[in-house]
């Protein structure tokens, strides 16, 4: 069948399912179609690659020329970028077909999808449950068919919690692996873009397209690309996986870490051998991230003020009341936490006790991770510490949302490359299972879950 005949179908699943779960933020039927035809003319003249024709989505976070980009908030509603993001760029260099832009904590801020000006997202496996966040309607879109794959975004855990809530397969690269031009700025040490997918396969096409060195982008790592589908068949007799004993404590639904000890014991019958590992700072994770993260987003957020782009207050009577009630009235709740919590740790006289203490705690979960790849090929376990919770469960306690990122926070901090793969269900509820690799050993960990799939 021809890439228009399968966006048509995709575009009609979204019009009559997505009213459920509320997915997409904007969805770019006509641009879909063009594009569409432009592949089957490709494709017709016997040219193009595996994404020539294939549909997808983009988390709302990724500007899109001349398509509305929200970051879910309330401050970019009527933002129309005049450029692609690098990623949108590559894809729809590699003849990709954009369905549409996915729906999204906003400013990527959350675990649970439901701080998106727009509505929160709906888990397909169970409407009255959250499909993790923050690149929730990305998850939502792949494990409900209105979208055959997506990109997402993963700070703290936001492309591998909701892949292991909605029961897909989410991959966030090494830090630098994938261009951040274009992608709205959360927090910019830590921000890394990624593709979520249905397997482990899609993953590595996925990843090829959007993985390289971008000129404008300077934390962009120059390393050159693998070939992440040239590896996956390789067999994991050998292969050492490290199972952090932090990671298996208090904390963790006990059927959600059987669930992910019984696919562990899967990863032995194909000829890898566990072995007990520590990572004995992993108590740090969560308070050196939640002040690394908001301060780097406060400064990231000033520029949205009302004088550039996006929402400005009606009828300002001077300069301050424009900054002012702009972003009191265009910011959500949790964003304003954030920048609350960020300004205060950057100011003068608390640098020392916040900011720098959470940086001297970076550096201590890094040299934990060093330390114990010394020991082993590839780090495994939980990915988050229970299955889809119900909407509005954590919602009055920043601190109950906040431990939803206990086992992904040190990857990022880290700058390792970290996956979630589907483990097994409790309770009809997905489970994910963790992967963490080596600096920029994508290929391998997606020859580890596709072995595993
Ligand atoms: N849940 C984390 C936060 O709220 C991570 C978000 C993310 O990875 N974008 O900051």
């Amino acid at each position: 069948f021809s890439s228009a005949e399968l966006t048509r179908a995709f575009l009609q699943r979204i019009a009559e399912l997505d009213g459920q779960y509320n997915s997409y933020i904007s969805v770019d039927e006509a641009g879909a179609l063009a594009a569409a035809a432009a592949a089957d003319t490709t494709l017709a003249r016997g040219e193009g690659g595996p994404l020539t024709g294939i549909p997808l989505a983009h988390k709302d976070i990724f500007c899109t020329d001349g398509l509305r980009t929200s970051c879910a908030s309330k401050m970019l509603d009527n933002f129309v970028p005049p450029y692609d993001a690098t990623v949108v760029r590559k894809f729809r260099a590699a003849g990709a077909v954009m369905l549409g832009k996915t729906n999204m904590d906003e400013f990527a801020m959350g675990s649970s999808n439901e701080t998106s000006f727009y509505g929160a997202v709906k888990n397909p496996w169970d409407l009255e449950r959250v499909p993790g966040g923050s690149s929730g309607g990305s998850a939502a879109a792949v494990a409900a068919g209105l979208a055959p794959a997506a990109t997402g975004t993963d700070t703290g855990g936001s492309i591998r919690q909701p892949a292991a809530l909605c029961g897909i397969t989410g991959l966030k690269p090494t830090y630098g692996r994938v261009s951040r031009l274009g992608m709205i700025a959360f927090a910019s040490s830590l921000d890394q873009g990624g593709p979520m997918a249905r397997s482990a396969e899609d993953c590595a096409v996925l990843l090829g397209a959007m993985a390289g060195h971008d000129p404008l982008d300077s934390t962009s790592a120059d390393v050159p690309v693998d070939d992440y589908l040239a590896g996956l068949g390789e067999p994991l007799a050998g292969l050492r996986i490290g199972l952090p004993r932090q990671y298996f404590g208090d904390g963790l639904d006990a059927a959600t870490g059987e669930c992910v000890r019984a696919a562990l014991g899967e990863f032995e019958a194909l000829g890898a051998t566990l072995v007990d590992v520590d990572l004995p700072n992993t108590g740090l994770s969560i308070p050196a991230y939640y002040v690394i993260a908001p301060a780097e987003a406060s400064t990231n957020l000033s520029r949205f003020d009302g004088v550039r782009y996006g929402y400005r207050c009606a009828e300002p009577v001077d300069l301050h009341d424009l900054y002012t009630r702009t972003r009191g009235e265009g910011f959500g709740e949790e964003v304003k936490r954030r920048i609350l919590v960020g300004t205060y740790a950057l100011s003068a006289g608390y640098y020392d006790a916040y900011y720098k203490k959470a940086q001297q705690a970076r550096r201590l979960i890094a040299r934990d991770f060093d330390a114990a790849f010394q020991q082993v090929d590839i780090i495994a376990g939980p990915t988050a510490p229970g299955p889809a919770f119900r909407l509005g469960e954590k919602n009055d306690d920043p601190v109950a949302m906040y431990l939803e990122d206990v086992y992904t926070l040190a990857v990022n901090l880290a700058g390792l490359p970290g996956m979630s793969v589907p483990a097994g269900f409790v309770d009809g509820l997905p489970v994910g299972l963790q992967l963490v690799g080596r600096h920029f050993a994508e290929a391998r960990l997606l020859n580890v879950a596709h072995q595993f799939q």
